[in-house]
């Protein structure tokens, strides 16, 4: 602490510094909180696919040789849970490391080579089609972090991979002062009263609905951390039952 001098300090000055003291305290106290939520809702999720694994593994050990089905079933089970969890703890580590600021890598890429890219790694990773529109003038080139916002193309791309079955489409489009990534889906959609709150950490809108995708509820609040770091603005929409787009807007500088 650097030795506070107040001595010749005016009465105003004193109340501003005791303002600035408490200010201070606040804003302690409420990253305190912030950091013990966390901590226990990552805990929390982490505690579910652990007792997943324990309980089908328990099964395994007393029945699991002189039953075939249940075998099967149990390593099925124990196999997706513990991706989930190295999914989670991916991501979690992604977040607290956020917290310590990320450092950027900052370069000027070619938009449509980068998005050529990336969407072949993931439709040939993922076995999916996905379509991709360019309507960019030219070559269009862009300063940024080519690994973070491919992070983000990713996380978007992944949801619209688990939420629907159809093809993804992504279309890119470019205006005077701005570039527009648009990934859609005709998935199931998400309820609206939901939309508000998928951004949240941990927050998944039906988890028995979910279960089956894997996932960890993490994915839309990083990409929030990911595009505030980038100075991107990122938006949802969706409609219950007929798909959901996300957006990227990118300023060209
Ligand atoms: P998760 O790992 O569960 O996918 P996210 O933070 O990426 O976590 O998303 C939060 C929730 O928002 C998901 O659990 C899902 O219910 C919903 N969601 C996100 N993207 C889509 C989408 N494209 N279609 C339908 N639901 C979606």
């Amino acid at each position: 602490f650097k030795r506070l001098e107040l001595e010749g300090k005016s009465q105003d000055e004193l109340h501003q510094m005791g303002e600035t003291f408490n200010h201070m305290i606040d804003l302690l106290e409420s990253n305190y909180e912030k950091q013990k939520l966390f901590i226990s809702n990552a805990s929390h999720e982490l505690k579910t696919p652990l007792t997943v694994i324990e309980s089908y593994s328990s099964l395994l050990k007393r029945r699991g040789l002189k039953e075939p089905e249940l075998f099967n079933e149990s390593i099925e089970a124990i196999h997706s849970e513990a991706l989930r969890m190295k999914e989670m703890t991916e991501q979690l580590l992604l977040l607290a490391r956020h917290d310590d600021q990320w450092m950027l890598d900052l370069k000027l890429i070619d938009l449509n080579r980068f998005l050529t890219q990336v969407i072949r790694t993931y439709g040939d990773a993922f076995k999916r089609t996905i379509q991709l529109e360019f309507s960019l003038a030219g070559n269009t080139f862009i300063q940024t972090d080519e690994n973070k916002l491919k992070q983000l193309l990713f996380i978007f791309l992944d949801n619209a991979r688990k939420y629907s079955d159809d093809v993804i489409r992504v279309t890119a489009r470019a205006e005077k002062s701005e570039v527009y990534i648009r990934i859609e889906d005709r998935g199931m959609g998400i309820p609206e009263k939901d939309l508000p709150r998928v951004f949240d950490r941990f927050y998944r809108v039906d988890e028995a609905r979910n279960r089956k995708t894997g996932g960890s509820g993490l994915g839309l609040s990083l990409a929030k951390e990911i595009a505030d770091a980038l100075g991107v603005e990122i938006r949802l929409e969706s409609t219950e039952g007929v798909g959901t787009a996300a957006s990227i807007s990118i300023k060209i500088t």
